[in-house]
Formats: C-alpha cells, structure tokens, sequence
C-alpha cells in the first residue's frame, strides 16, 4: 500500500496526541516536531514542509483548541485539512474543448516514468466516458514504444496514429490532427518521446510539436518513488514546455509519498490522475482528501 512508512509515523503521533485529555502548547509542538521528521523522511519538500507545520501550529495554539473538549482530535483534524489544502483541495478533471471541438492533449514526461501505459489507460478513461480518442505515437526513439502503444491501445479498443520512426514527431502529430478530423474523434493524446535525463532536445522537441498542433492541454507523467526528483523535473518541464495538470505513476509502489504532497505546494499543477499498478485499469482520479485519508488512517 502507498505511504505504508508516512503513515505509520503519522498515526503514531495522533495515537500520543488522542491518548492526552489536556494539551499544552509544549504537547502540540513536541507533536508537530514529529510530523515535520515524518514528513521530510519522506521527502516531502523542506519549503513545503516548514509553512504546512507553520499553518497547523498557529492554526492548533489557539485557545479555542487548547481549551475545547477534545484537543488532541482538533489538532488531528487540523493537519488532516492542512495537508488536503496542500494536494490541492479540488479534484481537477482533464479539461475539454467545448461542443464536439477536438481536444489535443499531449503527455510528456521522463523516458520510464510510465507515460505510454497512462497514455492508454486514459485513453480507456476516456472511452469509457463516450470520448472518440485516438492516440498518436510520437515516441520515435525508444525502440518498442510505438509498437506497445500499438498493443495497449488495442487492448483499450482505441485507435493509434503512427508512422513509424522515420518522420519528425511535430509531422506525425500534424498528420494525425488531420486523421482524427476525418475520423470523426474529438479527443487526439499524443504520446511523444521522454529521454532518461532533461535535455535540450527533448525540450526543443515537445515545443517543436505544441507550435505545430493546437494542444489543449499538456499533461506530465511523473514517477511519484522519485521523491523530489519528479517535483524537479516538473518544474523544468513547465518552464521549457508549459505544463497543465500532472499525473503521478507508481504511487503503489511509493512508500514514502513526498512527490504526491509537494508536487503541487511546489509547481502549482494540480494532480489529476495517479498511476496504482501496471494493468491498463490501475489509474485513478486524484482526490485530495481520499489521499490525505489513505496517509493519517
Ligand atoms: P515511458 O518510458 O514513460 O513511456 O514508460 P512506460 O509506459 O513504458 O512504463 C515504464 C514501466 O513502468 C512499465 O514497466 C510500466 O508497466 C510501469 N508502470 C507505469 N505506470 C505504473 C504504475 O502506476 N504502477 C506500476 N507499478 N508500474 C507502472
């Protein structure tokens, strides 16, 4: 389960907290000391770290706390809502041209970070909600790429646009415009190519493609166990290419959690999607309280 090792420490600290029938301010700090450890062991953001303990404690030392009935469940509920403000409080869905407009979305990310298989579990998503998708494979470099978008698309019963990996990924993904616009879709995902660094090329190369064709909205796929790494890259990526929403892959792997609590509070993206096992069916919607629940138990 994600978050297994945060959340252990967190509940620790509430169990000490709800054990206590008074609170002093010397009890709520010593508590929050402890979540703060908790929370940069996780790799959460330090920045983030320091203003969410900062808005729980003058939230908590308040005489309405410290002198309510039961003070040790008033400061849970605090760091409770605090940490759902930090994941971005609203659910945010992909965003739709209106009427029957074709919606162009284009993922970009990390080569490994997951984002060919979240290219097709959206696509699933989206089919599901009555969306004509087609998928483009602009991913001409690693080998299999276009091949396995191929298969997993197939398994989806959603179209793929490739042309091989000959032609430049800004023409591929023009050429396939132009197919979904004869083909009657009104989604177009294109998948591009991620390399295992950020380089200049890769970025020149998204740009290439987002001058080319009109996309809507661009969605980075991140690897959520690569901690403040995927908070890095996100940022990079936002400020070369422009970035609309993020998804984080792996999080059923992610003991720790401290992509999915800062990446937000950090970049200002909201999360839409997070990836929980490899089969085209593990992707879910990002709610911030379902998370904030699943991590204080
Ligand atoms: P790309 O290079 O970014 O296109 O990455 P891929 O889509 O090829 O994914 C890389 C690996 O991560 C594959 O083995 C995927 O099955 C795996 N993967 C992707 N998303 C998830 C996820 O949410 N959880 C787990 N456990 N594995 C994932």
């Amino acid at each position: 389960m994600a978050f297994d090792s945060l959340s252990e420490k967190l509940q620790n600290v509430f169990k000490n907290l709800r054990s206590k029938g008074r609170l002093t301010e010397d009890d709520v700090k010593a508590a929050l000391r402890e979540v703060k450890m908790a929370l940069l062991e996780a790799d959460v953001n330090f920045r983030v770290v320091k203003q969410f303990t900062k808005s729980v404690q003058e939230r908590a030392i308040g005489q309405d706390v410290m002198n309510g009935l039961n003070p040790g469940q008033m400061v849970i509920k605090i760091v409770n809502e605090e940490m759902t403000k930090l994941m971005g409080s609203e659910t945010t869905e992909i965003d739709f041209k209106p009427s029957n407009e074709l919606t162009i979305i284009m993922m970009v990310g990390l080569q490994g970070a997951g984002k060919t298989t979240t290219t097709a579990k959206i696509a699933g998503k989206l089919k599901s909600k009555g969306k004509k998708v087609l998928l483009a494979a602009c991913d001409v470099y690693r080998p299999a790429a276009i091949e396995q978008l191929k298969i997993n698309g197939e398994k989806q019963g959603v179209e793929v646009f490739a042309m091989g990996n000959k032609n430049k990924p800004a023409d591929i993904a023009k050429a396939a415009v132009n197919h979904a616009i004869s083909n009657g879709n009104n989604v177009l995902i294109i998948d591009t190519a991620g390399r295992l660094h950020i380089d200049e090329e890769m970025m020149d190369e998204l740009v290439e493609i987002k001058n080319s064709v009109d996309v809507h909205r661009t969605l980075l796929v991140v690897d959520s166990m690569t901690g403040q790494d995927a908070v890095n890259v996100a940022g990079t990526f936002d400020e070369k290419v422009g970035v609309d929403g993020v998804i984080l892959t792996k999080l059923d792997g992610d003991t720790r959690g401290g992509a999915a609590l800062s990446i937000r509070a950090v970049t200002g993206k909201p999360i839409l999607f997070v990836g929980m096992g490899e089969k085209l069916s593990d992707l879910e919607q990002f709610y911030p309280d379902r998370m904030t629940s699943r991590i204080l138990g």
